[in-house]
């Protein structure tokens, strides 16, 4: 008798089976983004017909990174370059370097560039890289040889208009200067436009550093307008406190909101009087994390979430609200200053409970953007004051929040699935005006 259910084999051979490497069982990273993709599908009308562009990067390297330890030992390293889209321009994404980092975790995340690049419509596709080291164990010299053999290692796909590198997890301005550097030993001529997030002296813009805190606020005051939720007098708790998450809280309280609760990787404080942020930022500082801070007490890790707030920031890494804590959660408004903080579940325990999430791929898009100013001011070797920046960034993500906003309350849907149908309307119609080819 024929059986009815084709066999497992003959699915992975149809044309439109995924390679397994790209297959969403095995729930990591890139099997959220997958689920995200089919969420959004029914919305695209015509478009939908090239939505398998959208669950496969364009492509990916996979690098070996040795290098010499300052003890002469030979140590290797793996490391990833992910283009995920470059339908609307050159890839664009930062470089992660930290432990945990997996191929599938870079695809996401250049996934997830793709997307918040068209949601903020900066002419970009996505891109991410990143090294599995943590590069607290590596002493300054190592970082450097680290960072210098990566970039010749990927060199042969980046470049000013293929793929431009940035600043993540654990990168900062001195390995982008590292990294233009070696680009321009390589290719022969001083390249400042192959990486952004560069320091000011060396073709850096302006307002760059703080441009990811200010995007996460200025989207989550719109959002609060448009909410009845006063930012006066407002709680607010933060998980990660750097770039994004310390920026974030400052502007929040120079606006009269209160942060109350503050999570990193050293600890976690509270003080439902308010902590006093300038300060908290030197001690951060001085010291590399929240703990030991004097104007604050110690609160129990898993207590963090369940804090009584207004607003929770999450501004660290990937899926820390997910299905086991996101019942806790007493914010009315999730920001996500992180990429990929809120598992699908979770959403979905949030979206019941009637919290709003401010989804990643608009809310830190504040960071990509001001990268995108740099990268143009580069090219045009004329540099902009910070007012002009603030204000354009400003004007891009209010603008990008209301058009997000407008077709959510339309198709009655998240925030994130909105912006997913803005951004992947935006590609695919690029990539079926390009056609394929040949
Ligand atoms: N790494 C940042 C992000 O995830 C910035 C990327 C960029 O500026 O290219 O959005």
């Amino acid at each position: 008798m024929q059986n009815t259910a084709p066999p497992l084999s003959s699915n992975a051979l149809s044309a439109h089976a995924l390679p397994s490497y790209l297959q969403a069982e095995k729930l990591g990273p890139w099997g959220i983004y997958l689920q995200q993709i089919d969420r959004v599908t029914p919305y695209l009308g015509h478009l939908a017909r090239w939505v398998e562009t959208l669950k496969r990067p364009k492509r990916a390297l996979i690098v070996d990174v040795p290098i010499e330890l300052d003890n002469g030992t030979i140590a290797h390293f793996e490391g990833y370059r992910v283009q995920h889209n470059t339908s609307r321009g050159p890839g664009k994404g930062g470089v992660r370097f930290h432990q945990d980092v997996t191929l599938s975790e870079v695809m996401a995340l250049s996934a997830w560039m793709s997307i918040k690049n068209a949601a903020v419509n900066v002419p970009y596709g996505g891109a991410k890289g990143g090294i599995r080291v943590d590069p607290k164990t590596l002493s300054h010299a190592e970082l450097e040889r680290l960072t210098r053999r990566y970039t010749s290692e990927i060199g042969i796909i980046i470049g000013p208009n293929k793929d431009i590198p940035a600043p993540d997890v654990n990168t900062n301005e001195q390995i982008m200067s590292w990294m233009m550097d070696t680009y321009s030993m390589n290719t022969g001529s001083t390249a400042t436009g192959v990486v952004t997030g560069k320091p000011v002296d060396l073709g850096g813009s302006l307002g760059r550093r703080e441009a990811t805190g200010r995007g996460v606020f200025t989207v989550g005051v719109e959002a609060m307008r448009r909410s009845d939720m006063r930012v006066d007098g407002a709680r607010v708790a933060v998980q990660g406190f750097g770039n994004v998450g310390g920026i974030a809280a400052k502007l929040f309280v120079e606006a009269g909101a209160k942060l109350v609760a503050v999570q990193d990787h050293s600890g976690s404080i509270f003080n439902s009087l308010g902590i006093d942020v300038p300060a908290l930022l030197r001690h951060v500082q001085h010291t590399g994390g929240v703990a030991d801070f004097a104007g604050a007490e110690v609160l129990a890790k898993d207590e963090f979430w369940g804090v009584d707030c207004e607003i929770m920031i999450p501004a660290a890494l990937e899926g820390q609200i997910h299905a086991g804590n996101a019942a806790q959660i007493k914010a009315k408004l999730v920001i996500e200053g992180a990429n990929g903080p809120t598992t699908p579940e979770a959403d979905d325990i949030l979206n019941d409970k009637g919290v709003l999430v401010l989804p990643d791929v608009i809310a830190n898009a504040g960071g990509v953007t001001v990268s995108y100013f740099e990268w143009v001011q580069d090219f045009s070797s004329f540099f902009w004051s910070e007012d002009e920046i603030n204000a354009r960034l400003v004007r891009i993500m209010q603008e990008a929040f209301a058009g997000v906003w407008q077709v959510a309350q339309d198709h009655k849907v998240s925030l994130r699935t909105a912006t997913f149908i803005i951004a992947c309307q935006r590609i695919l119609h690029a990539r079926e005006m390009r056609g394929l080819y040949p």
